[in-house]
């Protein structure tokens, strides 16, 4: 049987993988295909796609937005999306943009906790466009001011925390459409993780095409109840570990096996639609 992982991270967001180091473990893991979804930014397609074709692998462009619905943070992955799109470009710098005023903003909160992190110090580290909360909690464990990454994030960055800063996002609906304009599929991902079943309805509503029901932090249950939401709703069914590469366990990916007849009909579904926008032209 054939399997896919259809939701990772490298180091153009919050991993710590290379593309070529995360296709070259998806080979190891003997994934039949795999989608790279990085935060805000499709900046690691090309090279993920070129390693992925020396390895023989389907590849399969993505990204993952961050959005809100109703003031809770919603991620939205993009699928088959068209790596050159205008628009996608140029809505998705801006929010790099507000990732990197971000970071500024939780080190000056660090430092008026009497912290002294550099924001310098966390950009380069994170090297590249689209920097988290992750990058900060490396930079403070590399400096030696804190002892890990998850006390990074109970003390200081975990919303609440002293330090955390809110993130300016686009809408669930604006990303729906965002990624259908540029060619691809949308997809809710992690459902169980914020627990916002009440939103489903309202994204089916603005054309969403899937919902993520297998992820490494979803367990049995709830992978069931999110099945029976893709039934229900007529929506395509995806999965992926989430990793982002090496932290204090071992990396996720391999963790979470989507059966490739999902990606399948992911296929089909992205096949009818770019026929639907050719017949509308
Ligand atoms: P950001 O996009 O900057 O808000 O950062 C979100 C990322 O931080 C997520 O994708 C996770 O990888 C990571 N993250 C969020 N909460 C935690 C936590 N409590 N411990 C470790 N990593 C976390
Ligand atoms: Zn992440
Ligand atoms: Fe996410
Ligand atoms: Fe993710």
């Amino acid at each position: 049987m054939k399997f896919a992982d259809l939701h990772l991270h490298t180091q153009f967001s919050d991993g710590t993988f290379t593309p070529e180091e995360l296709v070259s473990h998806a080979q190891k893991h003997g994934l039949a295909c795999i989608a790279l979804t990085d935060h805000d930014t499709v900046e690691g397609c090309a090279r993920a796609a070129a390693a992925c074709a020396a390895a023989r692998m389907e590849f399969i462009s993505g990204t993952e937005l961050t959005a809100e619905h109703a003031d809770t943070e919603v991620h939205i992955l993009a699928y088959f999306v068209d790596t050159q799109n205008q628009a996608l470009l140029t809505r998705i710098a801006g929010f790099q943009t507000v990732r990197q005023n971000r970071i500024r903003e939780m080190v000056a909160a660090l430092n008026r906790l009497g912290i002294p992190l550099k924001a310098e110090t966390v950009f380069a580290l994170a090297n590249c466009k689209s920097p988290g909360r992750p990058h900060v909690a490396r930079a403070l464990v590399k400096e030696r001011l804190i002892g890990n990454l998850d006390e990074a994030f109970e003390k200081y960055l975990k919303k609440g925390r002293p330090a955390w800063v809110p993130k300016t996002k686009m809408s669930a609906l604006e990303a729906v459409e965002l990624i259908h304009q540029a060619g691809g599929l949308a997809v809710m991902a992690h459902p169980g993780l914020n627990r916002t079943d009440e939103i489903i309805p309202h994204l089916v509503a603005a054309g969403l095409d899937g919902i993520e029901c297998f992820h490494t932090k979803h367990s049995t249950v709830m992978a069931e109840r999110y099945l029976e939401f893709a039934e229900k709703y007529q929506l395509l069914v995806t999965g992926g570990s989430d990793c982002h590469g090496f932290s204090k366990k071992a990396p996720l990916i391999g963790t979470v096996k989507l059966p490739y007849e999902h990606v399948q009909k992911l296929k089909t579904a992205r096949n009818a639609a770019d026929m639907k926008r050719a017949l509308a032209k």
